[in-house]
């Protein structure tokens, strides 16, 4: 099985649900994240919600207990290295899902380098396929169906594009489980960017509280 991630329209921007785009929610307090290359802030992309073990929820009644977030630097699209799980140019976070609050964009010159021009709505569509290739090309294949629709995969095993980077946990030391992959979205003005039909990966360790974000092209 595979849990395919489609698009759904709009989300609000507060909203505790998976999605992406919008307004980080964070724990009051918590700092805008900056890129270490280039001290920039770096871009919100995508939130989602998992269990207590830090699995993503797919739609079938599990409680929220852990909210990921993740970001990644877009001040000069290219110039850092925001594909890197360890490089300094991303970022992604676990918090615990009670009193989260909306966190304020800093104020920048073009607010799209900070927050992407759109929230979408995730809708977890479950694929009988075992990988996530088998499951896009049978989801895109049928009738009436935008590849763009498509946003990517909660859980599962990673599709990658390049070879396996799959994380180690800086914790214990295990590979990192799939939270989600994220594909750059069904618009070009407002989508992210993974390198131009790139896709990312947002890992986890539960036992750790760990996290991680890479992409690839
Ligand atoms: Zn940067
Ligand atoms: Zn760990």
């Amino acid at each position: 099985m595979t849990t395919l991630m489609t698009y759904a329209g709009p989300e609000e921007p507060n909203a505790l649900v998976t999605r992406t785009g919008g307004l980080p929610l964070a724990p009051e307090g918590t700092a805008w994240p900056t890129c270490v290359e280039c001290e920039g802030p770096m871009q919100f992309l995508a939130q989602l919600l998992l269990d207590g073990q830090a699995r993503p929820l797919r739609g079938d009644g599990g409680r929220a207990e852990l909210v990921m977030a993740v970001f990644m630097c877009q001040t000069d699209p290219g110039m850092c290295d925001a594909w890197s799980p360890t490089g300094g140019a991303n970022a992604s976070f676990l918090f615990p899902v009670d009193g989260l609050t909306p966190m304020t964009a800093p104020e920048v010159d073009d607010p799209e380098t900070v927050l992407l021009g759109a929230c979408h709505a995730v809708r977890p569509v479950e694929s009988p396929q075992e990988t996530y290739g088998d499951a896009y090309e049978e989801w895109v294949r049928a009738d009436g169906r935008e590849p763009g629709h498509l946003l990517g995969q909660l859980g599962g095993r990673p599709d990658w594009l390049q070879a396996d980077e799959t994380p180690s946990c800086p914790g214990c030391g295990r590979g990192m489980e799939l939270a989600a992959q994220l594909e750059e979205g069904p618009d070009h003005t407002t989508n992210m960017n993974f390198g131009g039909c790139g896709a990312a990966y947002a890992f986890v360790c539960g036992p750790c509280r760990g996290s991680a974000f890479l992409w690839q092209c």
